[in-house]
Formats: structure tokens, C-alpha cells, sequence
């Protein structure tokens, strides 16, 4: 089906997570969290960012899961990682450049 309108998500960060033994392979230090912005789009462009998610992958035995997954060790550094990450700002592209219209034509009626 041809979408135009809907969300997608964008990997906005990955992570190494700190002493973290791999519940699959009991490696330490190899698992990576990824984080994603889920964002609104119209036509592909992004609207605006509406959360945050995350995902984890071993770099030993590439075993993937995404947060729902995680052990509370995980979860804990997940949660710290999706704070300190920001939803970039070219995320807001629709939501920028329908302000600046709107600025635009609040000027010319002003002006005229
Ligand atoms: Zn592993």
C-alpha cells in the first residue's frame, strides 16, 4: 500500500553499554544499544519526533531485541542513553518551515 502520511523512526545514537554481559553468548562489553526518534512524516518529510526507542545488538553472537526484551540492567542504561539523546532537529523540518511561512506572511500583511 502506497503511505503518505504516518510515522517512521530514524537511529539517532548507538552506544556501547557499559559492562554488560551478553545474556546469549555471556560476552562482556559487546552488546550496543541503538537508539531511534520515532517521528510523524507527510509525504516522507518529518513532521515532528514523538518518542524515543531503543534496541540492543551483540556484536559476538548478533542476537538483536529490541526494549520490551531487556533485562533490568539494560533497561537501566537504555533509559539513561534515550535522556541524554536529542531528537535532531531536522525531525521538525515540516513543523520549522510551516512557522516560517507563517512568519512570512504575518510580515507582508504587516508591511503592506
Ligand atoms: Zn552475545
Amino acid at each position: 500500500m502506497f503511505i503518505i502520511y504516518g510515522w517512521r523512526k530514524k537511529m539517532v545514537g548507538a552506544f556501547d553499554a557499559f559492562l554488560y554481559k551478553c545474556p546469549y553468548c555471556e560476552q562482556t562489553n559487546t552488546t550496543t544499544i541503538a537508539v531511534y526518534s520515532k517521528y510523524y512524516h507527510i509525504f516522507w518529510l518529518p513532521l515532528f519526533p514523538y518518542a524515543k526507542e531503543a534496541h540492543a545488538g551483540c556484536s559476538s553472537c548478533n542476537a538483536a531485541r529490541d526494549d520490551n526484551k531487556f533485562g533490568p540492567e539494560l533497561t537501566k542504561q537504555a533509559k539513561e542513553i534515550q535522556k541524554e539523546v536529542k531528537h535532531p532537529v531536522y525531525l521538525y523540518l515540516l513543523t520549522i518551515l510551516f512557522c516560517l511561512v507563517v512568519a512570512a506572511v504575518t510580515v507582508a500583511s504587516i508591511l503592506r
